[in-house]
């Protein structure tokens, strides 16, 4: 097959655009691509300050790369989660590739902030790894962004990431979530930072392969507690259907964004509140994190008695 851009020999085949390009194009396709979600869902401009999440896996270093390639003013930010081995290669990787670039690179190390490691938390609460550690992660990410006045938060999530999450989603019709999956989240608090995902329209094999051809290296092993997630399952069946109908990701993410989330927006009524330990916005009284914290402190005082 040939690029469809320059007829040189092609590298990167895109069946869902029945499309292929070689190194030089895909790397321009992909560019082109977060460039005109960017613009088109108004997710930010080159007057904003911009905090990138970064897990030193594919997703994310990809698209810090690519905002700083466009311009972009960025810093990267990455949770050191005490996972084992897998933390202090996220963590490698993620440095290595902050300082190759001169790129501001800001950490939390959360088995210092306050005993919240993953592994510690698991087995002081009741509660999952992923649960727990998306509670902790949505709290610093924005926390970090109001405190260092970033304007916008922008996360590594793919196409494939949206279709799985929003196929869980529909099959619980968990209403309030389907309300809430966009790649735009505005900020509707003084201290709620805009959440967008740049990368929403491209697949989990477009970003390993631009990965790949920028040299980017980034941690391939996926985190070791989120082998039997559902959201894995969830992967593989919109794999076998993309198989047979390329396309079928991208219509169902893009066909939610444009004819779905808006009826369940319009049902969804959320009254964000002040959390009365941390002052951080919440639908509920307390917040998430600081609930989950209070349960890690009881649990490590009942341990002490
Ligand atoms: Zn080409
Ligand atoms: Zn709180």
């Amino acid at each position: 097959m040939k690029c469809v851009k320059c007829r040189d020999k092609a590298a990167v085949h895109i069946r869902r655009h029945n499309s292929a390009f070689c190194p030089a194009c895909f790397q321009e396709y992909f560019t082109n691509q977060v460039a005109r979600a960017i613009k088109e869902d108004h997710m930010f401009t080159h007057r904003d300050r911009i905090l990138v999440a970064v897990s030193g896996g594919k997703d994310s270093l990809a698209l810090w790369d690519v905002l700083m390639n466009l311009g972009y003013d960025t810093a990267g930010l990455h949770i050191h989660q005490g996972i084992f081995e897998y933390s202090a290669s996220s963590f490698a990787k993620t440095t290595q590739f902050a300082e190759a670039r001169h790129a501001k690179l800001i950490t939390i190390d959360l088995a210092a902030e306050g005993d919240l490691d993953i592994p510690g938390v698991v087995s002081s609460t009741r509660r999952t790894q992923c649960s727990a550690c998306g509670v902790i992660k949505r709290h610093y990410f924005n926390r970090v962004a109001v405190e260092g006045g970033y304007t916008v938060t922008a996360t590594g999530h793919n196409l494939d990431d949206e279709a799985a999450r929003l196929l869980g989603n529909v099959l619980r019709w968990q209403t309030p979530y389907l309300a809430a999956q966009s790649p735009v989240l505005e900020a509707t608090h003084p201290r709620l930072v805009k959440k967008v995902k740049p990368l929403y329209r491209l697949s989990e094999y477009e970003t390993a392969a631009f990965a790949f051809l920028r040299g980017v290296d980034y941690i391939v092993e996926e985190c070791p507690f989120s082998h039997d997630a559902i959201q894995l399952q969830y992967k593989e069946v919109l794999n076998q259907l993309e198989q047979r109908s390329p396309g079928t990701k991208q219509s169902f993410v893009l066909g939610f964004m444009r004819e779905g989330r808006q009826a369940f927006a319009a049902t969804t009524e959320v009254h964000l509140k002040e959390c009365p330990s941390c002052g951080y916005p919440t639908t509920g009284t307390v917040c998430g994190f600081c609930r989950l914290q209070q349960e890690v402190q009881k649990a490590q005082a009942g341990g002490r008695k």
